[in-house]
């Protein structure tokens, strides 16, 4: 039995944003994850990959990964 996910998910990415590292805020929801922190108001649309490490955050958009 299979339900269709219609809820939003927040996560808290530490160390997240690319421009001020700050933690940040990332919701998910049915039309994909988008991302604002609240330090510098920097958003964007991660792309979140599940690893054994851990949640992996990448970015759309051609920033380079530190
Ligand atoms: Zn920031």
């Amino acid at each position: 039995m299979t339900e269709v996910q219609q809820t939003t998910r927040d996560y808290k990415i530490p160390d997240g944003c690319p421009i001020c590292s700050a933690d940040l805020p990332v919701r998910v929801t049915a039309s994909g994850p988008s991302a604002v922190c609240k330090h510098c108001g920097w958003f964007g649309r991660p792309v979140i990959t599940v690893t054994h490490q851990g949640l992996r955050v990448s970015y759309e958009g051609g920033l380079a990964q530190a």
